[in-house]
């Protein structure tokens, strides 16, 4: 189940890969090549867990996230390939696509929770927005969607570990939700999103990921005329392998390609509860 598979040959940078537990954090990458380098290294596993789950690798994208990573670093992240960059926050997100608008073909992901107060900034400058679970979120990004005569792809997320966490509906109100979503036409719904359970435990972490796939199953014989929802983006730098394995088409993989982080996950979803960080203790940035 779980990858052993070693690409790395420069120790000081490499990720270190035991057979049961890998460490989720690359090196601090600081150079093109580091980049070049890590993102590599996260490519293979994704290959190698494709393979294993007998998957097409190019049916599963991988979406760094660099919240956190300033904008000259990012600076080099493009430059070793990577176009499409997940963010969680929008304001962080809204000012480092401004920075760095001199750079063709940059596009961003919004993933976080988004007040809908902050919809516009969403509108103006993301091409797909992964935490859509309310219809006046859903309301306020086709209006300012419209008035930026823009486009957004998006995927409704889903509280899938029970958690008392604000965000993502309920599995049981996901079917209601979607079929209010075709009146907003500036949406296009491309699949499901969610953070499973925190936990050393693999089988909870692993029956979030079902239940993700089980619902987009469901869905695709009962969504709206016109709407398909195939993608299921699960999976982090801790447990992306795992939820390949059960089906993801997107993972969001953020320190095993920047580096640990220096602030907590919690900073990032509040309310989120877990049993254990799904980072180590990060070297000072
Ligand atoms: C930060 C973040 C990730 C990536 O987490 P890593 O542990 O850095 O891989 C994935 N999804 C969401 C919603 C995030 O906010």
């Amino acid at each position: 189940m779980q990858s052993n598979f070693l690409i790395a040959k420069d120790s000081s940078s490499a990720m270190t890969l035991s057979e049961n537990s890998p460490e989720p954090a690359a090196a601090h990458a600081s150079t093109t090549e580091d980049f070049a380098h890590n993102l590599a290294s996260i490519k293979a596993r994704i290959e190698a867990a494709a393979h294993k789950a007998g998957r097409d690798p190019a049916s599963i994208r991988l979406l760094p996230v660099s919240k956190t990573v300033p904008e000259d670093r990012l600076r080099l992240a493009v430059a070793a390939g990577m176009d499409f960059l997940g963010e969680n926050k929008v304001q962080e997100a809204a000012r480092k696509a401004e920075n760095l608008s001199d750079i063709p073909g940059l596009r961003f992901s919004v993933i976080g929770n988004l007040q809908t107060n902050k919809a516009k900034f969403v509108a103006q400058f993301a091409d797909e927005f992964q935490a859509l679970d309310n219809l006046r979120q859903a309301a306020a990004l086709q209006r300012r969607l419209e008035a930026e005569d823009r486009q957004l792809d998006v995927f409704v997320q889903v509280n899938t570990s029970d958690e008392e966490s604000k965000f993502g509906l309920p599995p049981e109100e996901v079917q209601e939700f979607v079929e209010q979503l075709p009146q907003f036409d500036r949406l296009h719904v491309k699949g499901l999103m969610t953070l499973a359970l925190f936990s050393e435990n693999k089988e909870a972490v692993r029956a979030c990921f079902v239940r993700l796939r089980e619902l987009r199953d469901a869905l695709r014989t009962s969504a709206p005329e016109g709407m398909k929802i195939e993608e299921l983006s699960m999976g982090m730098s801790g447990d992306f392998e795992l939820a390949i394995e059960e089906g993801a088409t997107v993972v969001r993989v953020g320190q095993g390609i920047f580096g640990a982080r220096a602030l907590p996950d919690s900073h990032y979803w509040p309310g989120f509860a877990g049993e254990k960080s799904s980072a180590p203790k990060p070297a000072a940035e």
